[in-house]
């Protein structure tokens, strides 16, 4: 059984319960893909292979736990639009589909390994995908099929927006995504999400479209409140949903009712940063003492980041994160948005996802925006410079 040591850790974040339980000066040594000790560097055991961490900082590997990572085509003129006036609308989604329709498995997978490896080069170790540039059964579970080469965090998102040729048989559609399709995405997904708002579907179809996956033994996530404030956060908690996503336009009650139940509340900065929502959102979800996680919302139209510290940052700056509820919702909180414990902390019998970064200390995440900082990335304890599953 071959063990591998980081040593001189200027400061190693863990993740207890509560906080980043933080040790200064320490190390850390991994073993069968686990973290095994963690320590003073002084008082570190031999290992067989050592990485020295030149005083740097150590964290979990970032949990990215919602994405949209499987695509083609590009939205640059829609970003343009809206950064001159126009508003941020579900429109654009449409010009996704027709480029992903047309586009083979295997130019999917040569995207979605490039999307995944500037992740990778960032930090993250785990990523949700979501389908949904498909919307016909036949492209859903293509991208579905790719999304699985890269993570088993896949998500069956037919009712992402209904597709030009439903246009004027709306309840058609949503037949079709609870029936036919989801059936056809089951073998390629764990989990189901619905974009239930203005010009997506509405509660009532979203409550029909969850159920019918929670029948079919998918769990469910949910889009809620991104654009304007339905009662799909009551939805969220009804369905037992593991998360809410977006949640911008949520009043107050929306907050307390998500601080009191199981479901987390993900919030997506880099969405929040090119479609200018603003309103400390974040502080009033940890106020209220809500579960929370931050995720890229990877995706081509409104938040083409695969960056999580650029999200760290844009949480701190937009959302009314401090640094360390933001880091902390960027590993802890995405490892429970996706109901997984063994990931997003370095506790001892934690899968050995970490990110190596090049900084004195982990506030460098959000006081350097747009600065790499992050020296290696290692999965189960390899050192990865492609992304693996
Ligand atoms: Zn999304």
């Amino acid at each position: 059984m071959s063990s591998k040591l980081i040593r001189n850790i200027g400061q190693l974040i863990t993740n207890s319960e509560r906080d980043l339980g933080i040790i200064n000066d320490a190390a850390l040594v991994i073993e069968e893909h686990k973290v095994v000790w963690v320590g003073a560097n002084s008082a570190a055991p031999d290992a067989d292979e050592s990485i020295d961490a030149l005083g740097g900082t150590v964290t979990p590997g970032f949990v990215d736990s919602h994405t949209h990572a499987v695509f083609a085509g590009d939205r640059s003129k829609d970003y343009v639009a809206r950064m001159t006036g126009s508003k941020y609308a579900t429109g654009g989604i449409k010009t996704t589909v027709a480029a992903t329709r047309s586009a083979s498995e295997a130019e999917l997978i040569k995207n979605t390994q490039s999307v995944l490896r500037k992740c990778q080069s960032q930090g993250t170790t785990t990523v949700e995908i979501k389908s949904g540039y498909g919307l016909n059964v036949e492209s859903e579970v293509k991208i579905l099929k790719v999304a699985q080469e890269f993570t088993d965090e896949t998500t069956y998102l037919g009712a992402h927006v209904i597709p030009i040729e439903f246009e004027s048989n709306r309840n058609g559609y949503v037949k079709l995504v609870k029936g036919e399709m989801l059936q056809a995405a089951l073998p390629y997904c764990k989990w189901i999400d619905v974009f239930c708002d203005t010009g997506a579907f509405t509660v009532d179809q979203s409550r029909r479209i969850l159920n019918a996956g929670r029948a079919a033994g998918m769990m469910p996530r949910i889009h809620a409140n991104q654009l304007t404030r339905t009662s799909a956060v009551e939805l969220a908690i009804e369905v037992d949903a593991a998360s809410a996503d977006h949640l911008s336009a949520s009043n107050d009650a929306d907050i307390e009712a998500l601080a009191s139940s199981s479901t987390v509340a993900t919030l997506l900065p880099g969405a929040e940063f090119s479609t200018g929502h603003q309103g400390k959102l974040g502080r009033r979800l940890l106020d209220a003492h809500a579960q929370v996680a931050i995720a890229t919302d990877c995706n081509p139209g409104s938040s083409f980041t695969t960056s999580m510290p650029f999200c760290i940052a844009a949480a701190v700056s937009l959302l009314g994160f401090t640094v360390d509820e933001a880091l902390y919702a960027a590993t802890a909180g995405g490892a429970a948005a996706l109901r997984n414990s063994d990931i997003g902390n370095l506790a001892i019998g934690s899968r050995a996802d970490i990110a190596i970064l090049k900084s004195p200390s982990y506030v460098h995440l959000a006081y350097r925006p747009g600065v790499q900082l992050v020296e290696k990335t290692l999965k189960a304890g390899r050192e990865v410079n492609t992304w693996q599953k």
